[in-house]
């Protein structure tokens, strides 16, 4: 089987035993949770759009592993092509869900994995890359959905792995095993956390050459014994449990992150892809968070659309949508958004073979795409929020709509132009959902943290800005030998 419905992605899940905490309980069938389902629906979508003829272009790709037809979520990409495409599936999904639909955390993982474990054969003699096609083959045969296991807890920023007070704030192996290894910590915001079937965990930063413990990476089920996860709150989200179709915002559409917690997890050798070899945990997540970095150049200008759609909608309803400042407002908001998507795109064309055969994105424009992700999106919700008006946060509930009195004054007076009451409160939902609840996860804050914060991204600039390269130009401009 090369690619699964949304219908049997969902089944698929249900087969398996995540253990998750929600609210100081295990949840019993995440799926079923309504805090949960709506971040499921937005995978699940890229399995459906996977099997429409519509989209096929975008969603699937040949395997060069198999030959098969596989998602491009699962795919190891072949070509500057197959990024630019990777891109733009992503600009597909945003304007669908609206959403962070999460599966881009593991496709960026395994592609990174793949290139690093294949140079770090070539350089030690190891055999991690073997190891990670077997793993890989395995996720393109079962269509399978990976997260990323990144993000450490850190305890104090100002210290290295191996000298926190508290050992376990990287993860960690703790013991060495005939048949594998135990590994303890925890990995925070982790994407898609229990929508996934695998998880493909790697060291957050550079390992001190002294902590080789700490430089560890693996794959494992995602609902292994010795896994714990504890579910993240995001703003408004119980709103989801109020058996709402208009205050939730969202109503079809979520994202999620989790605590990973590595309660000494038990993990065999023949998935373990790093193991002590320190100088190359940085080179692992540095191309792992660059490739990520291009991909906000997909998803975000892809929410990024259905936003712009939100403020000119807003216009409309509320009788201004003639005026010059307002016009402008949504072509700022037009600018900001393709800019960020030329970037994706950009980073991509301009990719290159990595030794072991797939294509990595530009480094400098990757970082620069992320980096201006991380203003734009604020940019842009600020210009919605002002399109929207106060109303934005002042609306009474669904349930005071729905109500014989308070409804019936709400009907009349929260009309707009040419639009039912009910209509405009839709609409205004949404956009509350985007600028300050659940959506905004996804789109701001994400936006600001996620595949590294905007100093990470500076760092790279300065790496790659090849800053020599420009004074060299001044000096033949100016015949300047010295
Ligand atoms: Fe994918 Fe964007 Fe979510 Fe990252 S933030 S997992 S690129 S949708
Ligand atoms: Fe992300």
């Amino acid at each position: 089987m090369a690619l699964m419905t949304g219908a049997q992605y969902e089944e698929s899940l249900r087969r398996m035993k995540h253990k998750v905490y929600m609210f100081g309980e295990l949840v019993d069938t995440p799926v079923d949770h309504p805090i949960i389902r709506p971040s499921m629906n937005a995978i699940k979508l890229s399995y459906d759009l996977a099997q429409d003829p519509m989209y096929a272009d975008l969603m699937t790709a040949t395997s060069h592993l198999s030959g098969q037809k596989v998602n491009r979520f699962g795919h190891l990409h072949q070509s500057t092509d197959d990024l630019i495409k990777k891109v733009k599936m992503l600009r597909l999904m945003g304007q669908k869900t609206c959403a962070c639909f999460q599966r881009c955390a593991g496709m960026d993982a395994t592609n990174a994995s793949y290139g690093i474990t294949y140079e770090m054969d070539q350089k030690l003699g190891t055999v991690y890359h073997k190891r990670f096609l077997n793993f890989f083959q395995k996720v393109q045969e079962e269509d399978l959905i990976v997260a990323a296991g990144v993000t450490d807890a850190k305890g104090d920023r100002g210290l290295a792995q191996n000298k926190q007070p508290d050992p376990d704030l990287f993860v960690r192996i703790v013991e060495r095993k005939v048949d594998g290894i135990v590994v303890r910590g925890c990995k925070c915001h982790t994407t898609a956390a229990t929508n996934a079937h695998m998880v493909l965990v790697m060291p957050t930063q550079a390992i001190a050459a002294d902590a080789k413990d700490y430089a560890v990476s693996f794959v494992t089920p995602a609902d292994a014994e010795g896994i714990v996860y504890v579910f993240g709150r995001q703003s408004c989200d119980t709103r989801k449990t109020e058996n709402s179709n208009v205050d939730v915002g969202n109503p079809k559409y979520g994202s999620q992150e989790a605590l990973m917690i590595f309660d000494d997890l038990f993990v065999p050798w023949e998935n373990v892809l790093m193991d002590g070899e320190t100088e190359w945990a940085g080179p692992l997540v540095e191309r792992f968070a660059t490739y990520h970095r291009t991909s906000y150049g997909g998803c975000k200008p892809g929410q990024g659309d259905v936003i712009v759609g939100m403020a000119a909608l807003m216009a409309d309803y509320n009788g201004t949508a003639k005026a010059s400042h307002v016009k402008d407002k949504i072509i700022e908001m037009i600018h900001l958004n393709e800019t960020l998507y030329s970037q994706g795109i950009a980073a991509s064309a301009e990719g290159y073979k990595t030794p072991a055969g797939n294509y990595m994105v530009d480094l400098l424009l990757s970082n620069c795409c992320k980096h201006n992700v991380t203003r734009f999106t604020y940019d842009i919700t600020r210009l919605l929020e002002d399109i929207a008006g106060g109303i934005l946060v002042t609306l009474p509930s669904e349930k005071d709509f729905d109500h014989p009195v308070a409804g019936g004054f709400m009907k009349k007076y929260l009309q707009g132009s040419n639009v039912s009451a009910e209509n405009r409160i839709k609409l205004l939902r949404l956009i509350e959902n985007m600028t300050f609840g659940t959506g905004a996860v996804g789109y701001k804050t994400e936006s600001m943290h996620g595949a590294g914060s905007p100093q990470a991204q500076r760092i790279q600039v300065q790496r790659y800005g090849n800053i020599g390269n420009k004074k060299a130009l001044v000096k033949t401009l100016l015949d300047i030998t010295d």
